[in-house]
C-alpha cells in the first residue's frame, strides 16, 4: 500500500493513538466536573492547548480548539462579518481558496458584503499587487490561505498582511494555514494576522479537532451558543481525546520539523526526477514552494481513470483535491490551465513517513495506466 494523499488526510500517530486512547479510558473526566477526574482532564486540555499554541507560534489563551479547520475558518469569517453587521463592507479572499472559505463569503455576500476575489497568477501564487488593487478604505476583512492544498504554493502572507493593515486598519486577517501546519514555520504576530485556523487530521492527528488562534483583544462574536466551553467561541464538551492526540501530533511533528522536511523534500526532488525520465508525457504544473504537495498531469489520460487504476495497484492520490470530487478544479482553472490539463492532473501528497518506494510504485503505476489510456 502506498498511500500518497496526504494533503486529504493523514494515518494517525501512533503517540497521538495512544494519547487517545488514554484519555478515553482513564481521563475521561469532563473538564467541567468539580472532582479530581474533572480537573485531571482541565489540566490536560490546558497542556494540550500549550502544546498546540507553540506549534502555532502563540499564546495558549489565544489558542482555541474546534472541531476542524472549517470550523475554524466559520467562526472566523462569520465572526468578522457579524462585527461589521450594520455597515457591512467588503471582504477580499483568493480564488485558490478551499471551500470552507469560498462557500462562507458566498453566503456573507448575499447578507449584503462586498466580495472580491483575488486571482493568482500562473504559477499559484496571490501577488502584493493584486491585493494592493482590490484593498479600499472599507475592507473589513482579508481571507488568505497559507499553503495551497492542491499546488503547495505558500502566499506572502507578510506582504500581505503589512499591505492590508496599512490601507485598511480596522480590517482584519485571516490565514488557513491548514495546510501549512507543521510544513510551513508559522509567525501569525509577525504577518499581523488576527485568526489563524488549522487542523489536526492534516498532521496525524484524529478527525474531529482543529484550533483557532484569535489574536488577543480581539473579541469575535460566538456563532454557536451552549455552555461556554472555549470561552464561547467553541462550545460544547470538549472531545478531550482528539485534542490531547492533535497536541502529541503537534509535538512529534514540530520536534522532527527539520529533519522531516529535509526528508519530503529529498522525496519530491525524487518524484521530479524520476517523472522526467519514466514519464514524458507527465508534466508538474506549479513549483511547489512546500514539497508535500505535487501537482502533475499525465497528459492524455482523464485523472479520474487513472485514479482507479492507481488505486487498483495500490498507490492512492487524489485529481485535484479529494474535495473536488469529480468537479474541475476551481484551483487548476484559477492560474489558467486548460481543461485538457487539468482533467488529466494528479496531487501526489508527502507525509514524513513515506519512502521512496512509495515513488517508485506512483511512477510504476502511472506507467501502466499510460499504456492503458494513451493509445
Ligand atoms: N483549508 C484547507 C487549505 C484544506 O486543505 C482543508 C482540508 O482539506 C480545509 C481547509 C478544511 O479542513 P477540515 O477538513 O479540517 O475541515
Amino acid at each position: 500500500m502506498h498511500y500518497l494523499d496526504n494533503a486529504a488526510t493523514t494515518p494517525v500517530l501512533p503517540v497521538a493513538a495512544e494519547a487517545a486512547v488514554r484519555t478515553m479510558c482513564e481521563g475521561y473526566g469532563n473538564p467541567s466536573s468539580l472532582h479530581r477526574k474533572g480537573l485531571d482532564a482541565a489540566r490536560l486540555l490546558e497542556e494540550s492547548r500549550k502544546t498546540v499554541a507553540s506549534a502555532l507560534g502563540v499564546l495558549p489563551e489565544e489558542t482555541y480548539f474546534t472541531s476542524c479547520g472549517t470550523e475554524s475558518t466559520n467562526i472566523s469569517l462569520r465572526g468578522a462579518a457579524r462585527l461589521h453587521r450594520h455597515k457591512k463592507g467588503h471582504i477580499i479572499t483568493t480564488a485558490i481558496e478551499h471551500a470552507a472559505t469560498l462557500q462562507t463569503v458566498r453566503e456573507l455576500e448575499q447578507d449584503g458584503f462586498r466580495v472580491t476575489l483575488l486571482a493568482p497568477d500562473a504559477g499559484g501564487h496571490i501577488t502584493p499587487e493584486a491585493l494592493a488593487d482590490a484593498l479600499t478604505e472599507d475592507t473589513v476583512l482579508l481571507s488568505c490561505q497559507l499553503a495551497n492544498n492542491e499546488l503547495g504554493t505558500v502566499q506572502p502572507v507578510a506582504e500581505l498582511g503589512a499591505l492590508l493593515k496599512a490601507k485598511a486598519p480596522e480590517a482584519l486577517f485571516h490565514i488557513d494555514a491548514v495546510q501549512g501546519l507543521a510544513r510551513v514555520p508559522l509567525a501569525p504576530k509577525k504577518w499581523k494576522c488576527d485568526l489563524m485556523s488549522v487542523s489536526g487530521h492534516k498532521i496525524g492527528a484524529p478527525k474531529g479537532v482543529g484550533a483557532l488562534y484569535i489574536r488577543k483583544g480581539l473579541r469575535l462574536p460566538p456563532m454557536a451558543t451552549g455552555g461556554g466551553q472555549e470561552r464561547g467561541i467553541s462550545p460544547g464538551t470538549e472531545p478531550l481525546p482528539n485534542i490531547a492526540a492533535f497536541a502529541e501530533a503537534c509535538r512529534q511533528r514540530m520536534a522532527a520539523f527539520d529533519e522531516n522536511y529535509a526528508h519530503v523534500q529529498a522525496l519530491a526532488a525524487y518524484l521530479r526526477e524520476q517523472a522526467e525520465q519514466k514519464l514524458p508525457y507527465a508534466v508538474f504544473n506549479v513549483e511547489s514552494d512546500i514539497p508535500h504537495v505535487q501537482s502533475i498531469a499525465v497528459d492524455g489520460c482523464k485523472s479520474e481513470v487513472m485514479l482507479r487504476i492507481l488505486s487498483d495497484e495500490g498507490v492512492y492520490v487524489s485529481a485535484g483535491s479529494a474535495c473536488s470530487k469529480g468537479k474541475q478544479s476551481g484551483v487548476l482553472a484559477a492560474i489558467g490551465l486548460p481543461r485538457t490539463r487539468s482533467d488529466c492532473t494528479l496531487r501526489v501528497s508527502f507525509s514524513p513517513e513515506n519512502s521512496r518506494e512509495d515513488v517508485d510504485a506512483f511512477i510504476a503505476a502511472v506507467q501502466k495506466g499510460a499504456k492503458m489510456l494513451r493509445r
